[in-house]
C-alpha cells in the first residue's frame, strides 16, 4: 500500500516561538517510502509539461527541488538569503511579521526560454513564494506553477497567490 506523505509531517507546538505550530518534515525525509511518494507525486504532475528548470527556496525548498529536478531530468536554481550567492544577483525583498527579508537569484540562472516550477516545503503567509515569483518574473522566464508540500489553510498565502493570479499546487493541507 502506498504511504500518505501527510502522515509523516510532525506538528511541533510553540516552535520557534510561542503560538507557532511548526510543521516538521524531517520524519518525511527520513522515511524512504514517504520521500519517494512525495517526490513521485510532483514528478507525475510536472513531467511532460515542458519544464526546463526547478527553482527552490533556501533551505527546505532545496531538498525537494533538487530531487524533483533530478527526477525530471532538468536543472535546479537555488534562491538564497542575501550575500550567499557569489555572482551577480537579482534581489527581491518581502515583508516579515517584524521587518523584512530578501531572496536572491543569480542573474544568469534563467532565461526567457525557461519554463519553471517553484517549489518550497510550506506556504504560510505567501511572502516567500511571492518574492520567488517576482525573481522569476525579473528573469523573464515563464512560471508554470508554484508547488508546496504543505499549505497552511488558516494563513493568507493561498488568497495572496490567487489574487496575484499565480497558479499553485499543494500535496498536503493543514
Ligand atoms: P511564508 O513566507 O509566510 O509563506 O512562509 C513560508 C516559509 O516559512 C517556508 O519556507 C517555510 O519553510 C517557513 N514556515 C512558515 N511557517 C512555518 C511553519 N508553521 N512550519 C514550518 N515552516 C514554516
Amino acid at each position: 500500500m502506498k504511504v500518505n506523505p501527510a502522515d509523516f509531517i510532525r506538528a511541533i507546538p510553540d516552535f520557534p516561538k510561542p503560538g507557532i505550530i511548526f510543521r516538521d518534515i524531517t520524519p518525511l525525509l527520513s522515511n524512504a517510502e514517504a520521500l519517494r511518494a512525495t517526490i513521485g507525486h510532483f514528478v507525475d504532475r510536472y513531467q511532460d509539461q515542458g519544464i526546463t528548470q526547478v527553482v527552490g527556496m533556501e533551505a527546505r525548498g532545496f531538498i525537494f527541488g533538487t530531487a524533483l529536478a533530478h527526477a525530471l531530468g532538468v536543472g535546479f536554481v537555488p534562491l538564497r538569503k542575501p550575500g550567499k550567492l557569489p555572482g551577480a544577483t537579482l534581489k527581491q525583498s518581502y515583508a516579515l511579521e517584524y521587518g523584512e527579508d530578501t531572496l536572491e537569484m543569480h542573474s544568469d540562472a534563467l532565461t526567457a526560454a525557461d519554463k519553471v516550477v517553484i517549489i518550497d516545503d510550506l506556504l504560510a503567509t505567501g511572502g516567500t513564494a511571492l518574492a520567488a515569483v517576482q525573481l522569476v518574473e525579473k528573469s523573464a522566464a515563464q512560471l508554470h506553477e508554484c508547488a508546496f508540500v504543505i499549505t497552511l489553510q488558516a494563513l493568507p498565502g493561498v488568497k495572496r497567490l490567487d489574487e496575484a493570479g499565480i497558479p499553485h499546487y499543494t500535496l498536503c493541507e493543514f
